[in-house]
Protein backbone atom coordinates (compact mmCIF):
# COMPACT_ATOMS: atom_id res chain seq x y z
CA UNK A 1 0.00 0.00 0.00
CA UNK A 2 1.25 3.34 -0.78
CA UNK A 3 2.31 6.04 1.89
CA UNK A 4 1.08 9.87 1.14
CA UNK A 5 2.22 12.31 0.24
CA UNK A 6 3.75 10.40 -2.85
CA UNK A 7 7.17 11.41 -3.43
CA UNK A 8 7.41 12.68 -7.37
CA UNK A 9 8.76 9.67 -9.38
CA UNK A 10 5.77 7.50 -8.16
CA UNK A 11 3.08 5.97 -10.48
CA UNK A 12 -0.50 7.45 -11.15
CA UNK A 13 -2.63 4.92 -13.05
CA UNK A 14 -6.02 6.75 -14.84
CA UNK A 15 -8.39 4.66 -15.99
CA UNK A 16 -9.54 6.05 -19.49
CA UNK A 17 -7.64 6.57 -22.33
CA UNK A 18 -9.84 10.17 -23.34
CA UNK A 19 -9.11 14.21 -23.11
CA UNK A 20 -9.59 13.93 -19.25
CA UNK A 21 -6.78 11.32 -18.84
CA UNK A 22 -4.90 13.04 -21.02
CA UNK A 23 -4.70 16.61 -19.38
CA UNK A 24 -4.09 14.61 -16.44
CA UNK A 25 -1.24 12.74 -17.35
CA UNK A 26 -0.12 15.95 -18.41
CA UNK A 27 -0.70 17.56 -14.93
CA UNK A 28 0.72 14.33 -13.47
CA UNK A 29 3.86 14.37 -15.70
CA UNK A 30 4.70 18.12 -14.44
CA UNK A 31 5.08 17.54 -11.07
CA UNK A 32 7.55 14.40 -11.86
CA UNK A 33 4.88 11.47 -12.03
CA UNK A 34 5.05 8.47 -13.78
CA UNK A 35 1.17 7.99 -15.60
CA UNK A 36 0.08 4.51 -17.03
CA UNK A 37 -3.19 4.72 -18.61
CA UNK A 38 -5.67 1.53 -18.76
CA UNK A 39 -7.67 1.75 -21.91
CA UNK A 40 -9.24 -0.65 -24.21
CA UNK A 41 -8.06 1.89 -27.33
CA UNK A 42 -5.11 1.19 -28.74
CA UNK A 43 -4.53 4.96 -29.74
CA UNK A 44 -5.42 6.84 -27.49
CA UNK A 45 -5.30 10.61 -26.34
CA UNK A 46 -4.08 10.30 -23.21
CA UNK A 47 -1.91 7.17 -24.36
CA UNK A 48 -0.32 9.59 -26.27
CA UNK A 49 1.11 11.47 -23.45
CA UNK A 50 1.02 9.09 -20.44
CA UNK A 51 4.67 7.23 -19.22
CA UNK A 52 2.59 3.66 -20.69
CA UNK A 53 -0.38 2.58 -22.06
CA UNK A 54 -1.81 -1.15 -21.22
CA UNK A 55 -3.97 -1.45 -23.73
CA UNK A 56 -7.19 -4.10 -22.67
CA UNK A 57 -10.97 -3.94 -21.28
CA UNK A 58 -11.11 -2.68 -17.71
CA UNK A 59 -12.33 -5.93 -16.44
CA UNK A 60 -9.26 -7.14 -18.10
CA UNK A 61 -7.81 -9.50 -14.53
CA UNK A 62 -4.13 -9.25 -16.13
CA UNK A 63 -4.34 -5.93 -16.65
CA UNK A 64 -5.81 -4.79 -13.73
CA UNK A 65 -2.96 -6.53 -11.61
CA UNK A 66 -0.38 -5.08 -13.86
CA UNK A 67 -1.89 -2.00 -13.03
CA UNK A 68 -1.86 -2.41 -9.60
CA UNK A 69 1.42 -3.29 -9.48
CA UNK A 70 3.01 -0.16 -11.06
CA UNK A 71 0.65 2.20 -9.58
CA UNK A 72 0.62 3.93 -5.88
CA UNK A 73 -3.08 5.46 -6.35
CA UNK A 74 -4.82 4.81 -9.06
CA UNK A 75 -7.31 7.32 -10.46
CA UNK A 76 -10.28 7.34 -13.48
CA UNK A 77 -11.46 10.34 -16.19
CA UNK A 78 -15.18 8.51 -16.30
CA UNK A 79 -17.89 7.37 -14.06
CA UNK A 80 -18.98 4.02 -15.58
CA UNK A 81 -16.22 2.39 -14.37
CA UNK A 82 -17.88 -0.66 -13.19
CA UNK A 83 -18.25 -1.31 -9.35
CA UNK A 84 -16.31 -4.83 -9.47
CA UNK A 85 -13.29 -2.55 -11.20
CA UNK A 86 -12.71 -0.80 -8.23
CA UNK A 87 -12.57 -3.81 -6.09
CA UNK A 88 -10.68 -5.94 -7.82
CA UNK A 89 -8.29 -2.65 -7.95
CA UNK A 90 -8.04 -2.22 -3.86
CA UNK A 91 -7.91 -6.18 -3.39
CA UNK A 92 -4.69 -6.14 -5.46
CA UNK A 93 -3.57 -3.98 -2.61
CA UNK A 94 -4.34 -0.60 -5.73
CA UNK A 95 -5.36 2.85 -3.74
CA UNK A 96 -8.30 3.82 -5.75
CA UNK A 97 -9.38 7.79 -5.38
CA UNK A 98 -11.95 8.70 -5.72
CA UNK A 99 -13.81 5.65 -3.74
CA UNK A 100 -16.42 3.24 -4.73
CA UNK A 101 -18.87 5.22 -2.94
CA UNK A 102 -18.62 8.12 -5.13
CA UNK A 103 -18.39 5.84 -8.54
CA UNK A 104 -21.97 3.90 -6.48
CA UNK A 105 -23.82 7.40 -5.82
CA UNK A 106 -23.14 9.08 -9.32
CA UNK A 107 -24.06 6.17 -11.51
CA UNK A 108 -27.30 5.31 -10.33
CA UNK A 109 -29.51 9.06 -10.94
CA UNK A 110 -31.88 7.81 -8.01
CA UNK A 111 -29.03 6.51 -5.35
CA UNK A 112 -28.06 10.21 -6.23
CA UNK A 113 -30.34 12.19 -5.98
CA UNK A 114 -31.47 10.12 -2.38
CA UNK A 115 -27.70 10.93 -1.70
CA UNK A 116 -27.82 14.84 -2.47
CA UNK A 117 -31.03 14.99 -0.67
CA UNK A 118 -29.53 13.26 2.61
CA UNK A 119 -26.80 15.75 2.74
CA UNK A 120 -28.78 18.91 1.89
CA UNK A 121 -28.28 19.45 -1.14
CA UNK A 122 -31.61 19.88 -2.86
CA UNK A 123 -32.63 18.43 -6.12
CA UNK A 124 -35.64 18.80 -7.82
CA UNK A 125 -38.51 16.16 -6.79
CA UNK A 126 -38.11 12.72 -8.59
CA UNK A 127 -39.92 9.32 -8.72
CA UNK A 128 -38.21 5.98 -8.94
CA UNK A 129 -39.76 4.05 -11.97
CA UNK A 130 -38.86 0.32 -11.49
CA UNK A 131 -41.85 -0.81 -13.32
CA UNK A 132 -44.91 1.14 -15.86
CA UNK A 133 -46.79 0.54 -12.98
CA UNK A 134 -44.75 3.34 -11.03
CA UNK A 135 -45.62 5.87 -13.61
CA UNK A 136 -49.00 7.16 -13.13
CA UNK A 137 -48.32 7.85 -9.66
CA UNK A 138 -45.12 9.73 -10.51
CA UNK A 139 -46.24 12.08 -12.94
CA UNK A 140 -49.31 12.71 -10.84
CA UNK A 141 -46.97 13.75 -8.31
CA UNK A 142 -44.99 15.74 -9.94
CA UNK A 143 -47.00 17.22 -12.87
CA UNK A 144 -46.60 17.20 -16.34
CA UNK A 145 -44.32 17.74 -18.11
CA UNK A 146 -41.50 15.71 -16.31
CA UNK A 147 -38.18 14.38 -17.87
CA UNK A 148 -37.88 10.18 -17.63
CA UNK A 149 -34.32 9.27 -17.53
CA UNK A 150 -32.67 6.07 -17.56
CA UNK A 151 -31.50 5.07 -14.10
CA UNK A 152 -27.94 4.57 -15.75
CA UNK A 153 -25.71 5.06 -18.09
CA UNK A 154 -27.13 8.49 -19.43
CA UNK A 155 -24.63 11.65 -20.43
CA UNK A 156 -25.57 14.14 -22.53
CA UNK A 157 -29.20 14.00 -22.32
CA UNK A 158 -28.99 10.31 -23.68
CA UNK A 159 -31.71 8.36 -22.70
CA UNK A 160 -34.16 11.09 -21.67
CA UNK A 161 -37.60 12.09 -22.63
CA UNK A 162 -40.06 15.18 -21.76
CA UNK A 163 -43.30 13.47 -20.94
CA UNK A 164 -46.81 15.45 -20.52
CA UNK A 165 -48.98 12.17 -20.17
CA UNK A 166 -49.34 8.90 -18.90
CA UNK A 167 -49.54 7.31 -21.91
CA UNK A 168 -46.96 9.25 -23.51
CA UNK A 169 -44.59 8.25 -20.40
CA UNK A 170 -45.66 4.59 -20.42
CA UNK A 171 -44.26 4.70 -24.31
CA UNK A 172 -41.27 6.23 -23.79
CA UNK A 173 -40.33 4.07 -20.78
CA UNK A 174 -41.27 1.23 -23.04
CA UNK A 175 -38.38 2.73 -25.58
CA UNK A 176 -35.79 2.21 -22.63
CA UNK A 177 -36.42 -1.07 -23.09
CA UNK A 178 -38.53 -1.01 -19.02
CA UNK A 179 -34.90 -0.62 -17.74
CA UNK A 180 -34.77 1.22 -13.81
CA UNK A 181 -35.47 4.80 -14.33
CA UNK A 182 -36.31 8.08 -12.83
CA UNK A 183 -39.17 10.51 -13.44
CA UNK A 184 -37.79 13.82 -12.52
CA UNK A 185 -39.76 17.38 -11.95
CA UNK A 186 -39.05 19.63 -14.33
CA UNK A 187 -36.98 22.66 -13.06
CA UNK A 188 -37.78 25.98 -14.55
CA UNK A 189 -34.31 27.22 -14.51
CA UNK A 190 -32.74 30.21 -15.43
CA UNK A 191 -29.36 29.45 -15.68
CA UNK A 192 -27.32 26.39 -15.85
CA UNK A 193 -24.61 26.80 -13.14
CA UNK A 194 -21.45 24.39 -12.62
CA UNK A 195 -18.82 24.19 -9.70
CA UNK A 196 -16.00 22.03 -9.30
CA UNK A 197 -14.63 21.27 -5.92
CA UNK A 198 -11.21 19.20 -4.57
CA UNK A 199 -11.45 17.77 -1.21
CA UNK A 200 -7.66 16.39 -0.32
CA UNK A 201 -6.44 13.45 1.52
CA UNK A 202 -6.73 15.51 4.76
CA UNK A 203 -10.63 16.59 4.39
CA UNK A 204 -9.64 20.35 3.38
CA UNK A 205 -12.10 21.29 0.43
CA UNK A 206 -10.89 23.86 -2.19
CA UNK A 207 -13.86 25.47 -4.46
CA UNK A 208 -12.88 27.18 -7.32
CA UNK A 209 -15.72 29.79 -8.56
CA UNK A 210 -18.89 29.03 -10.70
CA UNK A 211 -18.79 28.83 -14.19
CA UNK A 212 -21.79 29.52 -16.16
CA UNK A 213 -22.54 26.96 -19.09
CA UNK A 214 -24.41 26.80 -22.38
CA UNK A 215 -25.61 23.60 -24.38
CA UNK A 216 -26.14 22.64 -27.70
CA UNK A 217 -27.96 19.72 -29.03
CA UNK A 218 -27.06 18.41 -25.38
CA UNK A 219 -23.53 18.91 -25.47
CA UNK A 220 -21.74 21.65 -23.16
CA UNK A 221 -20.42 24.69 -26.10
CA UNK A 222 -19.26 27.06 -23.91
CA UNK A 223 -18.31 28.15 -20.39
CA UNK A 224 -17.72 31.39 -18.87
CA UNK A 225 -15.97 31.79 -15.75
CA UNK A 226 -15.96 33.65 -13.10
CA UNK A 227 -20.06 33.48 -13.22
CA UNK A 228 -21.41 36.66 -12.24
CA UNK A 229 -23.51 35.35 -9.29
CA UNK A 230 -24.92 37.27 -6.01
CA UNK A 231 -22.38 36.13 -2.95
CA UNK A 232 -25.70 34.40 -1.60
CA UNK A 233 -25.53 31.70 -4.96
CA UNK A 234 -21.85 31.91 -4.56
CA UNK A 235 -22.35 30.88 -0.65
CA UNK A 236 -25.00 28.17 -1.30
CA UNK A 237 -22.54 26.39 -4.20
CA UNK A 238 -19.43 26.17 -1.96
CA UNK A 239 -21.58 24.96 0.83
CA UNK A 240 -23.42 22.63 -1.39
CA UNK A 241 -19.76 21.61 -2.85
CA UNK A 242 -18.53 20.62 0.64
CA UNK A 243 -21.31 18.97 2.10
CA UNK A 244 -20.88 16.92 -0.78
CA UNK A 245 -17.53 15.66 -1.05
CA UNK A 246 -17.62 15.52 2.59
CA UNK A 247 -20.54 13.41 2.79
CA UNK A 248 -18.74 10.91 0.03
CA UNK A 249 -15.80 10.92 2.33
CA UNK A 250 -14.07 12.08 -1.17
CA UNK A 251 -10.58 12.33 -2.44
CA UNK A 252 -10.15 14.44 -5.71
CA UNK A 253 -11.94 16.63 -8.00
CA UNK A 254 -15.76 16.59 -8.49
CA UNK A 255 -17.76 18.48 -11.05
CA UNK A 256 -21.16 19.54 -9.48
CA UNK A 257 -23.90 20.39 -12.19
CA UNK A 258 -26.48 23.24 -10.65
CA UNK A 259 -29.89 25.00 -11.92
CA UNK A 260 -30.09 28.61 -10.65
CA UNK A 261 -33.36 29.81 -10.33
CA UNK A 262 -34.53 33.22 -11.24
CA UNK A 263 -34.96 33.86 -6.87
CA UNK A 264 -31.16 33.04 -6.36
CA UNK A 265 -32.01 29.44 -5.49
CA UNK A 266 -29.76 26.56 -6.28
CA UNK A 267 -30.56 22.92 -7.15
CA UNK A 268 -27.92 20.18 -8.30
CA UNK A 269 -28.97 18.62 -11.34
CA UNK A 270 -25.75 15.67 -10.43
CA UNK A 271 -22.81 15.24 -9.54
CA UNK A 272 -19.31 14.28 -11.91
CA UNK A 273 -16.80 12.21 -9.75
CA UNK A 274 -13.91 13.64 -11.94
CA UNK A 275 -12.70 16.06 -13.77
CA UNK A 276 -15.15 18.41 -15.68
CA UNK A 277 -15.27 19.96 -18.65
CA UNK A 278 -16.84 23.12 -17.44
CA UNK A 279 -13.85 23.42 -15.17
CA UNK A 280 -11.28 23.26 -18.52
CA UNK A 281 -11.25 27.46 -18.13
CA UNK A 282 -8.83 27.04 -15.06
CA UNK A 283 -6.35 25.43 -17.17
CA UNK A 284 -5.63 28.96 -18.15
CA UNK A 285 -7.50 30.94 -14.90
CA UNK A 286 -6.01 29.54 -12.01
CA UNK A 287 -2.51 29.07 -10.81
CA UNK A 288 -3.60 25.25 -10.07
CA UNK A 289 -5.98 24.45 -12.68
CA UNK A 290 -8.65 20.98 -11.96
CA UNK A 291 -6.16 18.65 -12.95
CA UNK A 292 -3.12 19.76 -10.95
CA UNK A 293 -5.44 19.59 -8.16
CA UNK A 294 -6.76 16.34 -8.89
CA UNK A 295 -3.08 15.24 -8.82
CA UNK A 296 -2.73 17.01 -5.82
CA UNK A 297 -5.26 15.68 -4.04
CA UNK A 298 -4.80 12.01 -4.97
CA UNK A 299 -1.28 12.35 -4.04
CA UNK A 300 -1.93 13.37 -0.87
CA UNK A 301 -0.66 16.90 -1.72
CA UNK A 302 -2.12 20.22 -0.06
CA UNK A 303 -4.65 21.72 -2.11
CA UNK A 304 -3.82 24.92 -4.37
CA UNK A 305 -5.20 28.05 -4.43
CA UNK A 306 -8.52 27.85 -6.50
CA UNK A 307 -9.34 31.61 -7.63
CA UNK A 308 -9.89 33.02 -10.40
CA UNK A 309 -6.85 34.95 -11.84
CA UNK A 310 -8.51 36.02 -15.60
CA UNK A 311 -11.80 35.97 -16.63
CA UNK A 312 -12.36 33.00 -18.86
CA UNK A 313 -14.79 32.09 -21.98
CA UNK A 314 -14.04 28.52 -22.93
CA UNK A 315 -15.39 27.12 -26.19
CA UNK A 316 -15.59 23.39 -26.66
CA UNK A 317 -14.09 22.59 -29.97
CA UNK A 318 -16.83 19.99 -31.31
CA UNK A 319 -16.63 17.94 -34.34
CA UNK A 320 -15.78 19.69 -37.71
CA UNK A 321 -15.05 22.83 -35.14
CA UNK A 322 -11.46 21.39 -35.32
CA UNK A 323 -10.69 22.87 -38.30
CA UNK A 324 -11.08 25.78 -37.25
CA UNK A 325 -7.33 25.87 -35.88
CA UNK A 326 -5.62 27.74 -37.88
CA UNK A 327 -7.32 30.64 -36.95
CA UNK A 328 -8.50 30.16 -33.52
CA UNK A 329 -4.19 29.48 -33.13
CA UNK A 330 -3.76 33.41 -34.09
CA UNK A 331 -6.29 34.45 -31.50
CA UNK A 332 -4.79 37.13 -29.11
CA UNK A 333 -5.27 36.24 -25.60
CA UNK A 334 -6.74 32.87 -26.13
CA UNK A 335 -4.58 29.49 -25.35
CA UNK A 336 -5.52 26.17 -27.62
CA UNK A 337 -6.03 22.69 -25.86
CA UNK A 338 -6.07 19.64 -28.87
CA UNK A 339 -6.89 16.44 -27.41
CA UNK A 340 -4.98 14.29 -30.10
CA UNK A 341 -7.83 12.50 -31.64
CA UNK A 342 -6.79 11.46 -34.86
CA UNK A 343 -10.88 10.73 -36.02
CA UNK A 344 -12.93 13.65 -36.38
CA UNK A 345 -16.96 12.82 -35.73
CA UNK A 346 -19.94 14.99 -35.68
CA UNK A 347 -20.28 15.82 -31.51
CA UNK A 348 -16.93 14.27 -30.63
CA UNK A 349 -15.05 16.94 -28.41
CA UNK A 350 -11.75 17.57 -30.19
CA UNK A 351 -10.34 20.38 -28.30
CA UNK A 352 -11.11 23.34 -26.02
CA UNK A 353 -9.93 27.30 -26.95
CA UNK A 354 -10.04 29.54 -23.22
CA UNK A 355 -10.40 33.19 -24.26
CA UNK A 356 -8.76 35.39 -21.59
CA UNK A 357 -9.69 38.97 -20.50
CA UNK A 358 -8.65 40.84 -17.55
CA UNK A 359 -10.82 39.42 -14.30
CA UNK A 360 -13.38 42.02 -12.91
CA UNK A 361 -13.33 42.86 -10.01
CA UNK A 362 -16.49 43.74 -7.60
P1 LIG B 1 -28.31 15.51 -17.48
O1 LIG B 1 -27.92 14.41 -18.42
O2 LIG B 1 -29.06 15.06 -16.29
O3 LIG B 1 -27.13 16.38 -17.13
O4 LIG B 1 -29.30 16.47 -18.29
C1 LIG B 1 -28.89 17.12 -19.49
C2 LIG B 1 -29.56 18.49 -19.58
O5 LIG B 1 -30.98 18.34 -19.59
C3 LIG B 1 -29.26 19.42 -18.42
O6 LIG B 1 -28.04 20.10 -18.62
C4 LIG B 1 -30.46 20.36 -18.45
O7 LIG B 1 -30.30 21.33 -19.48
C5 LIG B 1 -31.58 19.43 -18.87
N1 LIG B 1 -32.29 18.87 -17.69
C6 LIG B 1 -31.92 17.77 -16.99
N2 LIG B 1 -32.78 17.54 -15.99
C7 LIG B 1 -33.71 18.51 -16.04
C8 LIG B 1 -34.89 18.81 -15.27
N3 LIG B 1 -35.28 18.04 -14.23
N4 LIG B 1 -35.60 19.92 -15.60
C9 LIG B 1 -35.22 20.69 -16.65
N5 LIG B 1 -34.15 20.44 -17.43
C10 LIG B 1 -33.40 19.36 -17.13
Amino acid sequence: MATFPLAPGSTIGVLGGGQLGRMLAMAAARLGFDVVVLTPEADSGAGRVATRTLVAGYDDEKALRALAKVADVVTFEFENVPAGVVEALERLGAAVAPGAKALAVSQDRVEEKRFLNACRAPTVDFAAIDSAADIAAGLDRLGAPALLKTRREGYDGKGQTWVESHADAIAAFARIGGVPAILEARAEFARELSVIAARGRDGAVATYPLGENHHENGILRRTRAPAVVSPNVHEQAEAIAARILTGLDYVGVAGVELFEFDDGRLLVNEIAPRVHNSGHWTLDGCEVDQFEQHIRAIAGWPLGPAHALAQVDMENLIGADIDRWPALIGEADARLWLYGKSETREGRKMGHINRLRPLKRG
